[in-house]
């Protein structure tokens, strides 16, 4: 078993309503949502945290934001609009040291977020 808890999904060790899977990015929803929708996008290549990101990574992180997009435009949020997050260590509040991109929509959003 692995122990990163995002592995864990890809790997089907535990169960994930996922809504977007290709050979290089999952997605599922959150499941503790803050909003209507809340997937999470995550690269399958394990990256701890946004520290650690390298240069050859840079096409997969950017792949993160293309299949937010789609997921949000497919659930009907393009225009409306919606917000994407990602937590960095723990005074950002990151739990799960595995990246991923938060895909937040359907309510409205404050700024600065808390
Ligand atoms: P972070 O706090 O930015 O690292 O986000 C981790 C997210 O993972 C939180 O929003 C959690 O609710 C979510 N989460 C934790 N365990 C699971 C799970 O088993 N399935 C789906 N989401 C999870």
């Amino acid at each position: 078993m692995s122990e990163d808890l995002f592995l864990k999904i890809i790997d089907r060790e535990i169960p994930a309503d996922i809504v977007h899977e290709d050979d290089d990015v999952i997605a599922f929803r959150d499941i503790n949502p803050q909003a209507p929708l809340h997937v999470l996008i995550v690269p399958k290549y394990h990256i701890r945290t946004i520290n650690d990101i390298e240069q050859k990574d840079e096409i997969l992180v950017g792949k993160l934001f293309s299949v937010a997009k789609e997921i949000a435009r497919e659930a009907g949020y393009a225009e409306d609009g919606y917000r994407v997050v990602m937590n960095c260590n723990g005074s950002a509040g990151q739990t799960v040291f595995h990246i991923h991109l938060h895909l937040l929509a359907g309510r409205e959003f404050s700024w600065p977020p808390g």
